[in-house]
């Protein structure tokens, strides 16, 4: 905890003056009763504790929360321009900020809360989370009965402002998206790809590009504004590649999307790759949905990473580009990029690494466990 760690888990609580309520501020005192933090107290999670604050006394108020909200948006300055409208505000633990992230499109931000410890101070905080604009509140499945027996509040709820129009669209250097901030996933769109998309968009120019698991087309988008012959978006939900082809037609007036022809595969990516016919791609994007979700899945996870990326690999062309990615939490960094790179080497073809990338400056990791994000680019010159 003094070394900044966010998470005190169950086991670790050795003494407890009273059981405590879903989201009460608990006050943490060491072996020698000295103050150490005050957190978030959570009696029905294995973190018992998410830390607001550690060091000295601290009194968490109004002002506490304006402050911390303030110091979030100042980091964001540096990413954010007029032609950027979504952005991550507040990015969990690594923005003092537990178990809660706040993203922003357009008008409308998005409070979505792993913890219901939240719960109780959410009509407290949620004028300042919202600032000018409307607040939609999502939550994690395993606090969504507990939030509506005990607080009345449902996914979607409009916490401040105007009831949401059908469709709603923001603005990513540039290009125009629409995103479904009650059903979509995680907030609404993968906003932690940004930087990558900004990278596929600089490396498509005239190259025939293969989306896989594109869910609504961000990447493919990309590609095609920066001049890609075609674009083929593979995707197990219709619903996503839905929002894929309204996408496209939303972008329609730049040259490179006009241009582009898009073709969206509704298919399991990995049947696809097997069964499709020996189609060939000079760029291809890699993004499955995370492949860990526990510890012990880890090695698994590896090994069929490693075998995606081998049928994937069969559909490159010579001198194609490959932009792999991971999102498993469980999955390091160190490991991601070693399996990346001997799944390369087994090709038996010549290949250079063209770089790495992790997280963007709204999507801070401030320890181990927030780390999840890893992208690897090789190029196959044969
Ligand atoms: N690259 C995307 C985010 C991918 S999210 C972006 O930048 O926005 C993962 C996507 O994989 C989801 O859309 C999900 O529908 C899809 N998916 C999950 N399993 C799949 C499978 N076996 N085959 C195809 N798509 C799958």
């Amino acid at each position: 905890m003094r070394g900044g760690h966010p998470w005190v888990f169950a086991q670790s609580v050795r003494e407890q003056n009273r059981p405590g309520q879903t989201g009460e501020l608990a006050v943490i005192f060491d072996r020698k009763d000295k103050f150490l933090a005050v957190g978030l107290f959570d009696p029905d999670s294995p973190i018992r504790v998410r830390i607001l604050h550690a060091g000295k006394p601290q009194t968490i108020d109004s002002s506490f929360w304006e402050r911390r909200f303030a110091e979030a948006l100042r980091r964001r300055e540096v990413v954010i321009d007029s032609r950027t409208t979504g952005y991550r505000c507040l990015n969990g633990e690594s923005d003092g900020w537990p178990g809660l992230v706040l993203d922003r499109y357009g008008d409308t931000r998005v409070v979505k809360i792993y913890t219901a410890a939240w719960l109780p101070r959410l009509s407290e905080l949620a004028p300042l989370l919202a600032g000018e604009d409307r607040l939609v509140l999502r939550m994690s499945r395993n606090i969504q009965d507990f939030a509506r027996e005990e607080f009345n509040a449902s996914e979607g709820d409009i916490l401040c402002g105007e009831p949401l129009a059908p469709s709603l669209e923001f603005l990513e250097n540039g290009l125009r998206f629409e995103v479904d901030v009650v059903r979509g996933q995680k907030t609404g769109f993968f906003l932690d790809q940004r930087e990558n998309r900004r990278e596929v968009r600089t490396l498509a120019e005239g190259r025939q590009v293969l989306n896989l698991f594109s869910y609504t087309g961000g990447f493919s988008v990309y590609a095609a504004a920066g001049g890609a012959g075609s674009v083929d978006s593979v995707d197990i939900s219709e619903h996503a590649l839905a929002g894929a082809r309204r996408n496209f037609a939303l972008n329609a007036e730049q040259p490179g999307v006009a241009r582009c022809r898009h073709e969206t595969i509704q298919a399991d990516v990995f049947n696809w790759l097997r069964e499709a016919p020996s189609l060939r791609f000079d760029l291809i994007v890699l993004d499955p949905p995370s492949m860990a979700r526990k510890e012990s899945e880890r090695a698994d996870a590896i090994g069929a990473y490693a075998k995606l990326m081998e049928a994937t690999l069969a559909r490159l062309n010579k001198d194609g580009i490959l932009v792999a990615s991971s999102c498993s939490a469980h999955v390091s960094s160190t490991e991601f990029f070693q399996l990346a790179r001997d799944a390369a080497q087994k090709s038996g073809r010549r290949f250079v690494e063209l770089k790495t990338t992790g997280h963007a400056a709204d999507h801070p990791a401030t320890f181990a466990e927030a780390e999840y994000l890893k992208c690897i680019y090789f190029r196959f010159l044969e």
